[in-house]
């Protein structure tokens, strides 16, 4: 049994972090107060289509990646949680996991946001986070699928993170599942799905719901997870690309309060303050005599479903919920103190969002086709971003000219900050180091 410092140092030095897509570096999330491990095998958002697949692929360096969290944090149990509609993915846990003490198979509805971590706690154990708090607050750590193979890999052959698994799909020829190395373009992505099926075309990064718009020339991160190619006038796009001046007039002018994106809010249902009709109706009318629903926004987790599904003006409470809250957060506003109802909606189970209606509501549902995973061996160059995750940046450790191996470490965070290591994702030559990037040429 590996211990929990161990562990820790462990997924530090190997550069472990969230490959969900939040990247908060994982050794910073071990406890000896969690009861609970979650694997999220959620995926989330629309389309992505990796965690289904590597649940099936590596079924036991997972489940073994989950026994080693559970015993390291002294935890009573592992829970696998699973979409109900993943069944290759819950056929290959059944299988296995009499193998594993202390694990038990959960299976979600295939809701959205399932893998949203406040939600994910409470469809699994009943319980809900603080507002505000985070779930180790209430027992709980959860990890993404992927992180718990690099965790597993990282134990038992001290594999450093430089492979990501990402899903390549939309209006692209072959829509794939490709482990890269960390820092290959999204150009060199398109060419391994066989390229754009169409001349008009936008690169999303990461999916429909919270990814964000790209350029060919960006890199795959330890967070990515899909890289979606969509037609311009798709919803997502649409979105992305209104201004926010229009989204604040078009909130004065045409914002009914009906509150449906308030009925239909993940959280707000979980009992927390945030409450998009109210924060609408503040913001439409300029009722500054009452901070509290700007202060509330802090409690919103982007999850984009009052914008892109709950409303039917078209309005886009997200887009102004995140601006009011970074805009806070500049001024040095903190997420305030203050407690939720604690308890959920009786009206929940009902409000809760089928996913495949939201891919509907998207325009995206012929997009939803399999994503097989294929790996690519033959890259020619990487440049890998020194913040790659949530906390400090890297600071690298080599210079141009020099050579490095797979694995070989390149870049660590200053002395006492959060973060995580950063290594080479291919052998080859340093070609550029500056204040954001390392580059290697194979
Ligand atoms: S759903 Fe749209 S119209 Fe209704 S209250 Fe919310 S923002 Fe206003
Ligand atoms: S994005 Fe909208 S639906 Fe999602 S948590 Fe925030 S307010 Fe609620």
């Amino acid at each position: 049994m590996v211990s929990m410092l161990d562990l820790k140092n462990a997924l530090f030095e190997g550069g472990v972090v969230g490959a969900g897509g939040a990247g908060f570096p994982t050794h910073a999330k071990l406890s000896d107060q969690a009861d609970t491990v979650i694997l999220n095998c959620a995926e989330c958002e629309p389309l992505i289509k990796v965690d289904r697949q590597l649940m099936v692929d590596y079924i036991n360096e997972i489940l073994s990646g989950m026994q080693m969290m559970v015993e390291a944090m002294g935890a009573k149990e592992g829970i696998i949680a699973v979409k109900k509609s993943y069944t290759a993915s819950i056929e290959a846990v059944k299988s296995n996991i009499g193998n594993y003490k202390n694990l038990r198979l959960h299976i979600l509805p295939d809701i959205y946001p399932a893998g949203d971590e406040v939600v994910l706690i409470y469809e699994t154990t009943g319980r809900i986070v603080p507002q505000g708090k985070i779930p180790i607050l209430v027992g709980c750590v959860v990890c993404n699928v992927e992180t718990v193979l690099n965790i597993y890999q990282k134990v038992t052959s001290d594999t450093n993170v430089v492979n990501k698994f990402v899903t390549v799909a939309g209006l692209v020829k072959k829509p794939v599942t490709v482990k890269v190395p960390v820092g290959v373009t999204v150009k060199e992505l398109i060419d391994m799905a066989g390229g754009v099926s169409t001349e008009e075309y936008v690169p999303l990064m990461g999916g429909p719901m919270t990814g964000r718009i790209c350029g060919l020339n960006d890199v795959v991160t330890k967070t990515t997870k899909a890289l979606l190619i969509l037609p311009p006038n798709c919803l997502p796009i649409r979105k992305r690309q209104s201004s926010p001046k229009m989204d604040i007039r078009n909130a004065m002018s045409v914002c009914s309060q009906c509150s449906m994106c308030t009925s239909l809010c993940p959280r707000n249902l979980l009992g927390q303050s945030i409450a998009p009709n109210v924060f609408m109706r503040a913001i439409a009318n300029g009722l500054t005599y009452d901070v509290e629903p700007f202060l509330n926004s802090f409690f919103c987790c982007s999850c984009g479903l009052c914008e892109m599904y709950s409303c039917h003006q078209g309005l886009s409470p997200r887009r102004l919920l995140d601006q009011y809250k970074g805009a806070l957060r500049a001024k040095g506003v903190r997420v305030p103190d203050k407690p939720g109802k604690g308890v959920a909606d009786p009206m929940r189970d009902e409000r809760r969002v089928p996913e495949h209606r939201l891919i509907t509501r998207l325009g995206l549902a012929g997009f939803d086709v399999p994503a097989p995973m294929t790996e690519i061996t033959s890259v020619k160059e990487v440049k890998l971003m020194l913040r790659q995750n949530i906390g400090a940046p890297c600071v690298p450790s080599v210079k141009v000219g020099d050579t490095v191996s797979v694995g070989q470490k390149i870049a660590a965070p200053p002395e006492g900050a959060l973060g995580t290591c950063l290594h080479a994702s291919i052998a080859g030559t340093v070609t550029a180091v500056t204040d954001n990037f390392v580059s290697i040429k194979a």
